[in-house]
C-alpha cells in the first residue's frame, strides 16, 4: 500500500473530546501517560478496538503495540473473552461473596507459576504491589525496601521514589505529597548493580527487595545474568524477602513468567494486567506461610469490594484460557519478527538502535550497545524518539507515547500486520530523520 496515503491527518473529534476532558480532569485523563506529555502533541482519544488494531474517535485505524499498556495479550475485544463476559454478567458481576471463578482463576496461575501457592486478588497492580509491602515488613519486622531506578510499582507512596517512565517523562524525581519520613525507608540503586545490593542489604535491614524482573517501566530492560540469581543470594544471606514485580512481564516474557525464564523463585510476587484480560484484575501471592499473615488467617489487614468479583475473574479466566504455550510461542515468534525487522531498518537509515524482546514484551532505544540501568536508558536519543513517535502515528502505528515504556504484542498481530508495521516504521524513520533539520 502507498503509505503516504493513509497519514492520519483529520482529528477534529479527538481534540473536541480532549477539550471537555481537560475541563473535568487533570491533564484532560485519568493516568498521566495517556496526556502525552512524553512526546507532545494531542493525545489519542480511543473509540474502538478489534485483535491488532484500534481507531480513534475520528476514526483513524492504527495497528496498536500499546494494548491498554500490556494486559491485552489477545488483542482487542477477543472473542473468547466477549462471550465469557457476555455469559458470566447475566449472573450479577459482583457480590462481595467468594465465587467459583476466584478458586478457578488462581488454580490456572498456580499451574503456571507454582510458587504462587496462595493469592490474594485485588483489582489494581497498585494496590497488589502496596499490598506485598505491607506483607513483606510484617513478615521480617524490617521496614525499609529496596527498589530500582527506572522500576514501577504502582503509585503508593512507598514506590514513588525514582519510578520509572511516568514520573521519569514528567520530570518528577518523586511526589509531592509522599511523607518524607515515609519514602526514606525506600532505598534505590541502579538496576543491575548488584554490588551496590549487596552493600545496602548488609547495612540496613531489608524486607524486601523489589524488582521488575525485566523493566518495562523506565524502557525495556533485562537484567544481566548474574542480577537475578544474585538477588536471590542476597536476600537470603540478609533476610530480606525477594519481590517480583511481574505485573507487566507476568505471562508476557515465559508462559510461566519470570520464574520460569530465570530458573529464580521470589518470595512474593505481585501480577496485574495480563491476568484480567483487560478487566481490573491484579494479585499478590507466594508461599502458604506467608500468604497466612493475610487477614483473616493473620493480623495484615488488606481488602476490596469489587477484589475478584465474577466479571473481572471471567476475563482473566477467558485470557490465561485462551494464551497456551503454543498461542505464547507464536506470540513471541512475531514479537521477534518485529523487533529484528526494526533492527534491519534502523540499520539501513545508519541510526544508532537497539531493540530486544522477552516473549510477547519488547522496546527499543535510539542508541548503541546494551541498555542496563535507567541513566542508560535516558541517554538515548529522546528528540528522535519523539519525531519518530509521531511520524508513526500519522501512519497509523500506535507506539507508546513515551522513550521510557516498554511495547507489546499480541496473538491477533500476525504477519501481514507485522509486515505492514515495518512497511510504515521504515517509512516514519525516514521522515523523523527527515525532520532533524
Ligand atoms: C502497571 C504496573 C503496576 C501498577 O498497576 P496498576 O494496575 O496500573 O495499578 C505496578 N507494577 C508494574 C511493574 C506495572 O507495570
Amino acid at each position: 500500500m502507498n503509505v503516504s496515503n493513509s497519514l492520519r491527518t483529520n482529528n477534529t473529534r479527538s481534540a473536541e473530546i480532549m477539550a471537555r476532558a481537560r475541563g473535568r480532569f487533570p491533564g484532560g485523563v485519568n493516568s498521566p501517560v495517556r496526556a502525552f506529555r512524553g512526546v507532545g502533541g494531542e493525545p489519542f482519544v480511543a473509540a474502538r478496538g478489534k485483535g491488532a488494531f484500534v481507531w480513534d474517535a475520528d476514526g483513524n485505524e492504527y495497528i496498536d503495540y500499546i494494548l491498554s499498556w500490556g494486559p491485552l495479550v489477545l488483542g482487542h475485544a477477543p472473542q473468547v473473552v466477549l462471550d465469557a463476559l457476555a455469559k458470566v454478567m447475566q449472573d450479577g458481576t459482583s457480590f462481595g461473596m467468594p465465587t467459583e471463578r476466584e478458586v478457578d482463576l488462581a488454580d490456572m496461575i498456580a499451574a503456571r507459576m507454582p510458587h504462587l501457592e496462595m493469592v490474594r486478588f485485588t483489582s489494581s497492580g497498585t494496590e497488589a504491589a502496596m499490598s506485598i509491602a505491607r506483607l513483606a515488613r510484617a513478615i521480617t519486622k524490617r521496614e525499609y525496601i529496596l527498589k530500582f531506578e527506572g522500576c514501577y510499582h504502582g503509585h503508593a507512596d512507598a514506590f514513588l521514589v525514582r519510578a520509572g517512565s511516568g514520573v521519569a517523562t514528567l520530570g518528577l524525581p518523586d511526589s509531592p505529597g509522599v511523607p518524607e519520613a515515609l519514602a526514606k525507608l525506600t532505598l534505590t540503586c541502579a538496576y543491575n548493580d548488584l554490588e551496590a545490593v549487596e552493600k545496602i542489604a548488609r547495612e540496613v535491614p531489608l524486607a524486601a527487595i523489589m524488582l521488575e524482573p525485566i523493566v518495562g517501566n523506565g524502557g525495556y530492560i533485562e537484567p544481566t545474568a548474574e542480577f537475578i540469581p544474585g538477588l536471590r543470594r542476597i536476600a537470603d544471606e540478609t533476610g530480606a524477602l525477594l519481590v517480583f514485580d511481574e505485573v507487566m512481564t507476568g505471562f508476557r516474557i515465559a508462559y510461566g513468567g519470570a520464574a520460569e525464564r530465570f530458573g529464580v523463585t521470589p518470595d512474593l510476587t505481585a501480577l496485574g494486567k495480563v491476568i484480567g484480560g483487560g478487566l481490573p484484575v491484579a494479585a499478590y501471592g507466594g508461599k502458604r506461610e506467608f500468604m497466612e499473615h493475610i487477614a483473616p488467617t493473620g493480623p495484615v489487614y488488606q481488602a476490596g469490594t469489587l477484589s475478584g468479583n465474577p466479571l473481572a475473574m471471567a476475563g482473566g479466566l477467558a485470557t490465561l484460557g485462551a494464551l497456551t504455550r503454543e498461542v505464547h510461542d507464536g506470540i513471541t515468534a512475531q514479537t521477534a519478527n518485529l523487533v529484528q525487522g526494526m533492527r534491519d531498518i534502523a540499520a539501513r537509515h545508519g541510526v544508532p538502535f537497539t531493540a530486544s524482546h522477552s516473549g510477547s514484551m519488547w522496546g527499543f532505544f535510539f542508541r548503541d550497545g546494551v541498555v542496563r540501568t535507567f541513566e542508560d536508558a535516558k541517554l538515548s536519543d529522546v528528540s528522535l524518539f519523539k519525531r519518530f513517535f509521531h511520524a508513526a502515528r500519522r501512519r497509523g502505528v500506535s507506539l507508546a507515547p513515551s522513550a521510557f515504556e516498554a511495547a507489546f504484542m499480541s496473538s491477533a498481530h500476525g504477519p501481514a500486520e507485522i509486515a505492514e508495521t515495518l512497511n510504515r516504521l521504515d517509512d516514519a524513520l525516514g521522515a523523523a530523520l527527515a525532520e532533524r533539520d
